[in-house]
């Protein structure tokens, strides 16, 4: 059988790569209470490594990558490895998942690249509680990041994650961020990732809830999610806005019937659901001088036959966690 095929009907064709586990952030909801320790350099690969991993990929019918981390944009040359993805593969669709705040040094690449769209996580437009959220005073730069692209016609979607007690009273400035501007603002229930996490009940603001505040500021026309339509976000149109308003749900109404992606984390593990701990080691097959393209390709097939329902595993999560990785170890 070609392509990437699962015994439940889905096909993979979305491959999330991240490139590192670094990252100049300490989000609360992707940090844990552990120490994070990070994965050694020599274990990272190289960005050759994982444009071979794409390679192997596309040939096996993906056709969407996303670059994430970690800040994708701390590892050097990350510019200069979409901008190789794209000669190399001149059909693909390329995304980058990223906190804006090292952006506009690549904007070039960026625009070489052709991305499709940037994903810019910001969950506040007051600048004391984007600090007290990321760990970082860095706003301005990041609304910075967002003008650039706009002005640059590079597509952006806002990624929020909704906290209660920290970003729930701020609906307004992203209903009126989605009216003004020609962009999709998504959205996510704070999922419980991680060994030590900081989830807890009190932070959690159900996607319903979110919803409740948005119809409390507007009228939402519930629109389709359009090319992304295999994409988990429930999307709303605004009477008159440029924009729009969307609702990513994992934990209250998840999405995994559809789920057509994959994750290869910065050193070279496959997984096949965000919430499973169970990861494929591809790197020492990627290294080894004997084994071709051909035994990877079979490595992630079989693989892929096994892609669990991360419902399933959310349900059975005892305490908080549901993965022992944080985020910033997967790439979210
Ligand atoms: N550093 C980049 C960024 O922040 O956009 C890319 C990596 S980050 C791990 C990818 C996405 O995961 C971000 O949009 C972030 O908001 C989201 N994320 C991280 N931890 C999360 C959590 N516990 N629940 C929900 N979303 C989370
Ligand atoms: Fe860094 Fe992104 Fe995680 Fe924030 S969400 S700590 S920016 S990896």
């Amino acid at each position: 059988m070609s392509g990437l095929a699962d015994g439940r009907g889905r096909v993979v064709r979305y491959l999330r790569l991240s490139v590192t586990d670094r990252c100049n952030f300490r989000c609360l909801y992707c940090h844990s209470n552990a120490r994070h320790s990070f994965i050694p350099h020599p274990h990272i690969l190289r960005y050759e490594e994982m444009a071979r991993m794409v390679d192997i990929m596309y040939g096996l019918g993906v056709r969407k990558v996303r670059l994430t981390g970690g800040e994708p944009f701390a590892r050097k040359g990350c510019g200069d490895f979409l901008v190789m993805l794209r000669r190399k593969f001149p059909d693909m669709d390329l995304r980058i998942t990223s906190n804006g705040s090292l952006l506009v040094q690549h904007l070039d690449a960026l625009r070489a690249a052709r991305v499709s769209a940037v994903n810019l996580s910001l969950d506040s437009f007051d600048r004391q509680t984007f600090a007290r959220v990321t760990g970082r005073d860095t706003l301005p730069v990041v609304l910075e990041a967002l003008d650039a692209l706009l002005a640059a016609g590079i597509g952006v979607k806002i990624n929020a994650v909704g906290l209660r007690s920290i970003n729930d009273g701020q609906m307004a400035d992203f209903v009126h961020a989605a009216r003004t501007l020609p962009i999709d603002v998504r959205f996510i229930e704070f999922m419980p990732m991680g060994g030590d996490t900081l989830w807890s009940e009190d932070y959690f603001w159900s996607a319903e809830a979110m919803l409740a505040a948005a119809r409390a500021c507007t009228e939402l026309i519930p629109a389709e999610s359009g090319a992304e339509s295999a994409g988990p976000a429930r999307m709303f149109s605004l009477p008159g806005g440029k924009g729009r308003l969307g609702f990513i749900t994992p934990l209250s109404n998840h999405f995994c019937h559809a789920c057509n992606r994959l994750r290869l984390t910065s050193d070279g593990r496959l997984r096949t659901c965000l919430f499973a701990d169970r990861e494929y080691a591809l790197r020492p097959a990627l290294r080894h001088p004997r084994l071709a393209d051909a035994y990877l390709a079979r490595m992630v097939r079989a693989a892929c036959r096994h892609k669990p329902l991360g419902a399933d595993i959310l349900r059975a999560r005892q305490g908080a966690a549901v993965a022992l990785k944080s985020m910033q170890g997967i790439g979210g």
